[in-house]
């Protein structure tokens, strides 16, 4: 485990070198194919166990499997772009990121504007709160004051499913988090993969949990430009190979092991859908 964990810290480094030495080199035309060995892939930057930014160093669940499936597609020249939830569509309609590997649930909404590979994880909606908080639930929200993230499934879902809360949209969910460690709101909703990240953070330790009790399926794709099927079938590819070569296992361990979330081994690593 720490020899892998060093080979993943010096494989970032490696990245961010090649990076630094070519920061003019930005006229490239994408992922889809052709020798180009450089590629554009939106993350989070904010949520620590998916995707997290820490000066020129990338970690994650998320990053791992993006840096995993770029190797397998010949990039070696990755830039990391932050794509919050609202902006993922556009990023990939306007080619500002070839690929996203972002919490990104697939949906058939969002299918109207891009396609997915994948899925190569499957999350649950929870909610993240105070730990003397009396919440268990969806059905304790009702008049509370309650976080999400604009342009997000949590946001929809919970609009949906408890009319009656006072939600709050910010844009990123690490706001959030904080907002609720300082009592100005009563609870966080989103991904248990990503509330775990947040309730295990030395400055959240002791002060907020997950409720633990997850109230929908989201399956994370690979966000992409709408119709590339090449594409897709490529990721999907990797993908396969990443599961089969036990890299997807030690990217779940790295990643989620240390916050003590629980994989869901009944639903992962999920089947792909076909590309279409
Ligand atoms: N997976 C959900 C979504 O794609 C919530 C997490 C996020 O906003 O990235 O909307």
């Amino acid at each position: 485990m720490i020899t892998r964990r060093i080979g993943a810290a010096a494989t970032t480094l490696v990245l961010a070198a090649g990076l630094a030495a070519c920061g003019s080199d930005d006229g490239d035309s994408g992922g889809g194919g052709g020798d180009d060995s450089s590629i554009k892939i939106g993350i989070k930057f904010d949520q620590p166990g998916l995707g997290l930014k820490e000066g020129n160093t990338y970690t994650g669940f998320d990053v791992d499997v993006a840096n995993y499936v770029a190797k397998e597609l010949g990039k070696t020249d990755i830039q990391f772009v932050q794509a919050p939830s609202k902006q993922r569509e556009d990023l990939i309609a306007t080619g500002q990121v070839d690929l996203i590997f972002a919490t990104y649930s697939i949906t058939d909404e969002r299918k109207e504007k891009v396609s997915f590979a994948g899925p190569y994880f499957i999350a649950g909606q929870d909610l993240l709160v105070a730990t003397d908080a009396k919440i268990t639930g969806p059905k304790d929200l009702d008049g509370k004051k309650l976080c999400s993230v604009t342009g997000s499934t949590s946001a929809d879902n919970v609009k949906e499913e408890v009319p009656g809360v006072n939600l709050q949209e910010f844009d990123t969910y690490s706001k959030c988090a904080e907002a609720v460690s300082k009592g100005q709101l009563d609870a966080l909703t989103t991904d248990d993969t990503i509330l775990a990240g947040y309730a295990a953070q030395e400055q959240y330790k002791g002060k907020l949990k997950v409720v633990g009790a997850p109230f929908s399926e989201e399956r994370y794709g690979v966000g992409l430009k709408k119709g590339d099927t090449a594409l897709c079938e490529d990721v999907n590819a990797a993908l396969t190979k990443m599961v089969e070569d036990g890299s997807w296992d030690k990217a779940v361990e790295d990643n989620f092991g240390p916050a003590g979330f629980k994989v869901d081994s009944k639903t992962n690593p999920p089947k792909l859908d076909a590309c279409s």
